[in-house]
């Protein structure tokens, strides 16, 4: 069999390996997200064919776009949804997803639970906290995290299994990571979604089991802004 290299990804993966081991930790612990967000088939059938089967998008209209033939070719591939959700989409969303990154109101908890149970399907769920508490970004506070998980948790019992954070882009994240980290202890939550291409090796220092990373596997986006900005 040949081996296809993709070297972005290659990259990426020697960069997780080292910080688990420096860390500690086994490697295996971490699930690499490949962000796709603005990139088509082209760019990321190679990083499939180099074996990556996590990939990560922020707009469910997008995904709905391009993942449904990429699926279809490609048994095994498992789509998260890192970007925020509208109630409105969430029946489009249960179906395209298997994980989503961005609960942050009872309302899309709600309406989660609710197309999980019309359609059959169990996906693993994330609350988002914006541990930066800035004001244009998604996600609970920090100080009304541990009642909105509580609330999670009683709709969605054990789907509900880590937390997701996207630090001030010119922070120092690591003490947002630690935040995190204190959070999800405190409600018995096993993941923490936290590293982008900038900072996942101090992420999974700091304990990350899901990085989402984008550009440094695929290269720079042209298309979209970062996603502080939206
Ligand atoms: C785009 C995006 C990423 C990946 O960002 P990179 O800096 O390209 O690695 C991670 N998380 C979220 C929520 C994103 O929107």
């Amino acid at each position: 069999m040949t081996q296809v290299v993709h070297e972005g990804l290659e990259q990426v993966r020697q960069g997780i390996r080292a910080a688990a081991q420096s860390a500690g930790r086994p490697a295996s612990a971490i699930t690499l997200i490949a962000v796709s967000k603005t990139f088509d088939a082209p760019d990321i059938e190679p990083v499939i064919a180099a074996g990556q089967r996590v990939f990560g998008e922020n707009r469910v209209q997008e995904a709905q776009a391009k993942w449904p033939a990429l699926k279809s070719g490609n048994p095994g591939l498992e789509l998260h949804l890192i970007g925020p959700l509208q109630s409105n989409k969430a029946a489009q969303a249960v179906s395209l997803f298997d994980v989503i990154h961005t609960l942050d109101r009872p309302k899309i908890a709600d309406a989660i639970a609710a197309e999980m149970n019309r359609q059959g399907r169990k996906l693993r769920l994330f609350a988002q906290i914006n541990t930066g508490r800035e004001p244009q970004k998604a996600g609970v506070l920090p100080d009304e995290a541990p009642d909105f998980i509580a609330a999670c948790q009683a709709r969605l019992g054990a789907a509900l299994v880590g937390l997701m954070c996207i630090p001030p882009a010119e922070e120092d994240p690591a003490p947002h990571f630690r935040m995190l980290s204190g959070l999800a202890r405190n409600a018995g939550l096993p993941s923490l979604s936290m590293g982008m291409s900038g900072d996942y090796p101090a992420a999974i220092r700091l304990g990350a089991t899901h990085v989402r990373v984008g550009s440094a596997i695929f290269g720079t986006r042209t298309a979209s802004p970062h996603p502080a900005a939206r």
